[in-house]
């Protein structure tokens, strides 16, 4: 389990997350951050800081950003 950005982010990039995050597992991933699920330990920091909604764990991504999960996970298996 893990949690995600999803497309709010876009545009936005504020990167408060990135400050937040006490495992250093957010990376600019171009078009948004991205959180590698491998090492967040589902604290919800980030969630509390980003001032677009963009951030969430898994299990509560909104239905039409479910695609997200993959696209955080992808990144870190490249
Ligand atoms: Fe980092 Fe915690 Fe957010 Fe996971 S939930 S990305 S560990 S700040």
């Amino acid at each position: 389990m893990a949690f995600v950005i999803t497309s709010p982010c876009i545009g936005v990039k504020d990167a408060s997350c990135v400050e937040a995050c006490p495992v250093d597992c957010i990376e600019d991933a171009g078009e948004t951050y991205l959180i590698d699920p491998n090492v967040c330990i589902d604290c919800g920091a980030c969630e509390a800081v980003c001032p677009v909604t963009a951030i969430f764990h898994e299990d509560f991504v909104p239905d039409f950003d479910r695609d997200w999960i993959d696209k955080n996970r992808a990144f870190y298996e490249r």
